[in-house]
């Protein structure tokens, strides 16, 4: 896609910090980061989201998340590490490039996770399940 901003990083059109590029994928250290190491994993070709993801650049990429997130979890000292993905706008995807969050955390470093909500029944648990179950 010509105005992605990270086909352009993968085109070397914009710079970027690359921690690790090979054939099919790249990962760069996010311009905002949530802390400091915070890398994006992302496919060289234009896959907006997971949904349209083929089924190979997916298990490829999940064992390079996995070895990004190691490379992370050393090189920053990390205590722990999130992975995120955001697909859709509504899920608070701003690039519509696929790619995964490695966000590297450190103890005490006062983020917090969202927020849980409880069911408002004990049987709405199992509507729900039924809804997703019939979506497969
Ligand atoms: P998402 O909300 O999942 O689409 O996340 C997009 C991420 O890309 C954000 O965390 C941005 O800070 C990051 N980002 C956007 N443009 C650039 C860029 N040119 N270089 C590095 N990171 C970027
Ligand atoms: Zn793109």
């Amino acid at each position: 896609m010509n105005d992605c901003v990270f086909c352009k990083i993968a085109q070397g059109e914009i710079p970027a910090d690359k921690i690790y590029e090979d054939d099919n994928f790249f990962a760069f250290l996010d311009i905002n980061p949530v802390n400091y190491g915070h890398a994006l994993v992302t496919p060289k070709n234009h896959y907006e989201n997971i949904y349209s993801l083929p089924d190979e650049i997916l298990c490829n990429i999940g064992l390079l998340v996995k070895k990004i997130s190691i490379a992370v979890k050393q090189g920053v000292n990390a205590n722990g590490i999130n992975i995120i993905m955001n697909n859709d706008g509504a899920a608070g995807q701003i690039v519509p490039h696929a790619h995964f969050h490695i966000i590297p955390r450190f103890a005490n470093d006062g983020l917090w996770h969202w927020p849980g909500k409880s069911y408002p029944n004990k049987e709405e648990p199992a509507k729900i399940a039924e809804k997703i179950k019939g979506s497969f």
